[in-house]
């Protein structure tokens, strides 16, 4: 799968800035998700979420945008709330949307992600992903300097900090080194790009069955709060829509293969459907891409 990775990625990519990338009309916004927690939504470049929660002892920054810019915004913001030291950085992903204004936070006490991150982001496969985003015209991307996770983890970690209890759980699905976050205290989880909220996922270098498993994952943990890697923080709602995409797109792809239809043939069956399923979300035009993705794991899957 290694190969398709950017094949399929870089066409999405290009397609994605096309309809949201270079906009930031909306301009960012922090919401007040709990006390002490709060998203940052929208902004310039590409519209991934931060989320920053405010522990007596000091900040936890969950992912930091697209680059130094967009991130030195997101300090600005947590600045109006408390004076407190940024403690620890996670990346949920190492999609450089959430990853390249890692170089703000390096003074924090630690950059954590899963395990893959690093070997996504150091040396030549980092270099490639960040020259990838370089050719996307976002502004003061080339400010951005690779800033490696510096703690690792492969199952599970937690964090006890000023009050809090923080989970940090893998489950691969949207790339191979996803975590998530949950704060049971809170009754809230924050997905990263497992949950996109009223937008396509991008799927790139996703592993659908995976996270389908990843979403049976979430779904087991009492919840009311998911904070998604994309778009507003909301309820369960937020939550069974993105199930529900998936397991729309999974059915109907294996339908197809079933068949013995072409990926041609798959597309133009499930795009219209799609299409009318989801017409109030973002990103309709990466659904070319998922049903690819779709038909490549499954037909492998399936050994056709
Ligand atoms: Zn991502």
């Amino acid at each position: 799968m290694a190969g398709l990775r950017w094949l399929v990625g870089a066409g999405v990519f290009v397609s994605f800035l096309a309809v949201n990338g270079l906009c930031g009309a909306e301009g960012l916004k922090t919401i007040e998700v709990w006390k002490n927690l709060f998203t940052v939504v929208n902004g310039d470049g590409v519209d991934s979420n931060t989320t920053f929660l405010i522990t007596k002892k000091g900040v936890i920054v969950v992912d930091t945008r697209v680059t130094p810019g967009e991130a030195k915004k997101v300090m600005a913001e947590i600045r109006k709330h408390t004076d407190l030291p940024i403690l620890y950085t996670i990346n949920t992903h190492y999609h450089g949307d959430h990853t390249f204004g890692n170089q703000v936070f390096e003074g924090s006490g630690a950059i954590i992600a899963h395990e893959n991150v690093l070997k996504s982001l150091v040396g030549a496969s980092g270099q490639e992903h960040l020259d990838f985003f370089k050719t996307m015209n976002i502004p003061g991307m080339e400010e951005t300097v690779i800033t490696l996770p510096n703690m690792l983890f492969k199952d599970q970690m937690e964090i006890f900090v000023g009050g809090y209890h923080l989970k940090l759980i893998h489950a691969r699905g949207h790339t191979d080194g996803d975590l998530f976050i949950y704060i049971e205290d809170l009754k809230t989880l924050i997905t990263g790009d497992l949950v996109f909220n009223g937008k396509i996922p991008y799927m790139g270098d996703a592993y659908i069955e995976d996270w389908l498993s990843a979403m049976n994952k979430l779904g087991d943990l009492d919840a009311e709060i998911y904070i998604p890697g994309h778009g507003a923080p909301g309820g369960k709602p937020v939550f069974i829509a993105m199930k529900h995409y998936l397991l729309n797109l999974k059915g109907m792809v294996l339908k197809q293969l079933e068949e013995g239809k072409s990926l041609k043939e798959t597309q133009d069956a499930v795009r219209p459907v799609l299409m009318e399923k989801y017409k109030g979300w973002k990103n309709l035009d990466w659904l070319d891409a998922n049903i690819q993705r779709a038909y490549l794991e499954y037909s492998i899957k399936q050994g056709t």
